[in-house]
């Protein structure tokens, strides 16, 4: 058996399409959600996202600002940025790329963007809204993977469900979106004793740990629906050659490096339902996810 793949990119282009058709009626009533970004330091990984969220911005026609601050900034030169943001009728949406410097609060700044700006799902109110089953904004991450799951025909209601991380961004709002859509969910982490026996009772099996390859087939029960939210970088041969697919061996050799989930796509392809590939599985719904978020905040919806 090879498992279905579930492709990111498709369903990406499904919901941006959705949200071109919203944001042409925002367009006849004079509004372009616009969404202000904020990136302090250097660090390739988030520049890569921001670059990414902020091209699709362009690509489907929303104003973007980002506001780039120093590796040296503080929290209180976030939390102007922020407040700049907060206060311009322009931006609906505000992103704060993480993770920030060490010194700055990432709490405080969290906090301190507007909820009904506030497109990422992270502040407290929007938190306390997603408990209680009356979401405003989501995290993308998880809302992206919803959309995925009802837009590839996979069953939730009624269905074992695993989480596998329990971070605010993924896991916490994954196993809330599942539970409300009536799965029965787990939620694993660090500290779960004897993993495989766990995630293999799993129709459904979220892995957002951060560990490259993690998952094999032996944590999978057949014919399960995998998601692979992961994103780890391999540099090393030997590993790359365990865990990537063959076709994916050339790739390797000319870029010296490749990205993978923490799912171990060479043996749970055999033992899965469906699987998210890395790339192109959960990262564009996430961006999709995104923007779609903003286009709500501007009351396009
Ligand atoms: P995180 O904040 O580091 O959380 C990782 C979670 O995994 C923690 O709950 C941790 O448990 C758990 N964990 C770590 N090692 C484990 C192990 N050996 N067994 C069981 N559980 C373990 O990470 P995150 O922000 O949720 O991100 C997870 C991954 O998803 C990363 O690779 C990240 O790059 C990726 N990601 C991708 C997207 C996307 O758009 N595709 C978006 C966000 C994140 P404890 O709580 O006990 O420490």
């Amino acid at each position: 058996m090879t498992a279905r793949r579930l492709d990111g990119v498709e369903i990406a282009r499904q919901i941006k399409d959705d949200v071109r058709a919203r944001l042409a009626r925002a367009a006849a009533r004079g509004v372009r959600p616009g969404l202000g970004v904020i990136l302090v330091g250097d660090d390739p990984a988030s520049a890569v996202y921001v670059r990414s969220k902020t091209r699709t911005c362009e690509e489907l026609g929303l104003f973007h600002e980002t506001r780039h601050l120093p590796v040296s900034a503080s929290t209180g030169d976030v939390l102007a940025a922020v407040d700049d943001y907060n206060g311009r009728p322009g931006i609906h949406g505000i992103l704060v790329q993480l993770p920030l410097p060490r010194q700055v609060d990432t709490q405080s700044v969290l906090d301190h963007v507007a909820p009904e700006k506030d497109v990422d799902g992270f502040h407290p109110v929007n938190v306390g809204r997603l408990v209680q089953k009356r979401p405003r904004f989501v995290p993308c991450t998880p809302a992206g993977i919803m959309e995925m799951l009802a837009r590839s025909g996979v069953e939730v209601a009624g269905r074992r469900a695993v989480v596998l991380g329990r971070s605010d961004i993924v896991g916490k709002p994954m196993a809330l979106l599942l539970m409300h859509a009536d799965a029965t969910v787990t939620v694993c982490h660090s500290r779960t004793r004897d993993l495989p026996a766990v995630t293999r009772e799993a129709d459904i099996l979220v892995a957002a740990i951060g560990k490259a390859g993690l998952v094999r087939g032996e944590h999978v029960k057949p014919g399960a629906v995998v998601v692979d939210v992961g994103m780890n970088r391999v540099s090393d041969p030997a590993a790359a050659r365990d865990l990537l697919e063959p076709s994916r061996f050339a790739e390797f050799e000319r870029k010296g490096h490749a990205l993978v989930g923490d799912v171990h796509a060479p043996s749970v392809q055999a033992v899965a339902g469906a699987l998210t590939p890395v790339p192109g599985g959960v990262g564009p719904l996430t961006i999709a996810q995104l923007i779609a978020n903003t286009v709500r905040a501007a009351g396009a919806a």
